[in-house]
């Protein structure tokens, strides 16, 4: 039998995430919109839109995430982790009136319990291995 696929986008098996990844589009564009011209997104915010939607598809916490803002987790390179919070920090105040639904929604995201980091369990036969440099994320 052939595996079956289902999107990330459109399955509501990804609700929660799938609401993030709107309320980022929203985000980026009304900031875009208004500082970089009509044509938003612009090539810039376009990457910085691709790049959180693939921290939201690769979030380890899956669908039990907290808000982005509350995690333990820092998922986001330096320079992107800074770009998204100028944008959000612009953006998030006007999001009530421009988008309510996303806005509480939003909110109510921020009052869900915080996961801890994920521990990584250790089996007493493994030798211990030396530790690895820190992979940069793309
Ligand atoms: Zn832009």
């Amino acid at each position: 039998m052939p595996d079956r696929h289902i999107e990330f986008t459109t399955d509501k098996r990804f609700v929660r995430r799938r609401t993030e990844v709107k309320t980022i589009e929203a985000m980026v564009h009304m900031y875009c919109g208004h500082h970089h011209g009509p044509q938003a997104p612009c090539t810039e915010c376009a990457e910085l839109l691709a790049y959180a939607q693939r921290r939201l598809e690769r979030c380890v916490f899956g669908d039990a995430k907290p808000a982005c803002a509350k995690c333990v987790v820092h998922c986001y390179n330096a320079a992107m982790r800074e770009r998204v919070r100028v944008v959000m920090r612009w953006a998030g105040p006007r999001m009530l009136a421009r988008h309510p639904v996303l806005a509480v929604r939003h909110l109510l995201a921020e009052r869900r319990p915080i996961p801890r980091m994920p521990v990584k369990r250790k089996r007493a036969s493994e030798p211990p291995k030396p530790p690895k440099p820190p992979k940069p994320l793309d």
